[in-house]
């Protein structure tokens, strides 16, 4: 006898997907019937993304959308926007979850009733229920912990998910065993900030995590955010001689002026940062690296932004991607001097992105010819997609065949071509 059908729509980063999953087994766990047909659902959840005003208007456009799709449903905002709305209503949504309620959920459908205020932040973690697989699924996400302890001051992350919280390393086996058991070949590890895993308990945790991790069948364990003051030499030993991690790492830098990384409450200057790239060029040669840069930072001068380029055009980075400063009242950064030009802001965020693209076609160029591994499964919209390892799901690219593989799994392939940020590929049998 079911309690009623929810719908659920997910919004954000793929640390909400997983959470999503876990809210959604707990609520068939508990007598609920999941269902896509907004327009037909009892309840309906919006797990929402709330850091950027971007995310926060795709949240809003899509609580008036499922409205208007299901003007009798039970409508739940939980998730990030939720908190960030810290208890200000909005028309139309019946209940408001926090990111610290969210194990509330079922009860709130049930009674159709919400808590009425959010509680401090937090997150959702389930190691008691299975998260759901697709069939042939052979990448899944894995996280490690919730909330950050760093206060970069264009983030609000911390005021949405709270500080660190590392989950029991015990916990994260049990998932990272139970996957692997169904079937899954690449955990991919993310977090706020991965590298600061274990921290809040009292003792490194990333480096014997990753060691634990490397011993299940996953044959690809990808570490994502990583904070580049917390690479130390373990971590560059295990990128090094541990060839499951599959040579790759990403590490947001977000600037390398000293001026501007000092104003963004970050760690280290460009000095620092320039010596970890260098260690780690020597250290783990060949070694695909993925960072993020923001543009556009309050008091950017030109001389700050020609440093950012320059270090792009050394060619340290697989993968670059570039954000332009958003402005968010909440956030400390709202209150520097030296606002730069909407324009300014874009010229540079295009001339980062023409600098990389120059460098990684000269990279995926020089790939051609050679002979790599990738892992081909079919995506959550049911096509078929392959990736190397440099290539980390959703955001690298992948490589595009001409011929479906016979079924989900590693396969040896030669690169034959670049086709924009993928490579072209034939089978090798
Ligand atoms: S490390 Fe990342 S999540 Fe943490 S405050 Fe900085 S930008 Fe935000």
């Amino acid at each position: 006898m079911t309690r009623g059908r929810v719908a659920f729509v997910v919004l954000g980063c793929a640390k909400n997907q997983v959470e999503a999953e876990t809210l959604t087994t707990r609520l068939a766990r508990d007598g609920w019937t999941l269902t896509a047909d907004i327009a037909g659902a009892d309840g309906v959840v919006v797990h929402s993304c709330g850091f950027l005003e971007a995310a926060r208007s795709e949240a809003r456009e899509t609580l008036d959308q499922v409205r208007r799709a299901a003007p009798r449903a039970f409508l739940v905002l939980t998730g990030c926007f939720a908190q960030f709305l810290n208890n200000k209503k909005i028309p139309g949504v019946d209940a408001i979850l926090g990111t610290g309620q969210l194990d509330r959920l079922s009860d709130v459908l049930g009674s159709k009733a919400g808590p009425g205020r959010v509680s401090s932040p937090a997150g959702l973690h389930d190691v008691d229920q299975a998260r759901p697989l697709r069939p042939g699924q052979l990448s899944a996400y894995l996280r490690v912990s919730e909330g950050c302890n760093h206060r970069c001051t264009f983030c609000i992350i911390p005021q949405l998910r709270g500080s660190l919280k590392s989950r029991p390393a015990e916990d994260i086996l049990k998932e990272a065993n139970d996957l692997t058991a169904r079937g899954v070949r690449e955990l991919v590890v993310i977090s706020q900030d991965t590298t600061d895993y274990g921290s809040d308990q009292g003792r490194a945790g990333l480096v014997p995590l990753v060691k634990k991790l490397v011993k299940t069948p996953a044959q690809w364990v990808r570490l994502l955010y990583a904070y580049p003051s917390e690479v130390g030499a373990g971590l560059m030993d295990l990128l090094a001689d541990e060839p499951k991690l599959a040579g790759y790492l990403d590490m947001p830098l977000q600037h390398v002026s000293d001026r501007i990384l000092s104003a963004m409450g970050r760690d280290w200057g460009e000095k620092k940062t320039r010596g970890l790239l260098d260690k780690l060029g020597r250290r783990v040669p060949g070694l695909a690296l993925r960072t993020t840069f923001i543009v556009g930072f309050p008091g950017e001068t030109d001389d700050d932004f020609e440093r950012l380029v320059r270090t792009v055009r050394e060619g340290h980075f697989e993968h670059v991607g570039v954000f332009p400063y958003s402005f968010e009242s909440r956030s400390p950064s709202a209150r520097l001097p030296g606002l730069v030009p909407p324009e300014v802001v874009s010229q540079r965020w295009q001339r980062v992105l023409d600098e990389h693209r120059r460098i990684k076609e000269k990279k995926d160029r020089a790939r051609k010819g050679t002979r790599v591994d990738v892992l081909a499964e079919r995506g959550p919209d049911g096509r078929w997609a392959a990736r190397a390892a440099h290539q980390a799901p959703e955001v690298d690219g992948g490589v595009r065949f001409k011929k479906d593989p016979p079924a989900p799994g590693f396969y040896s392939c030669r690169v034959t071509g670049v086709d924009g940020i993928h490579l072209t590929g034939e089978w090798i049998h």
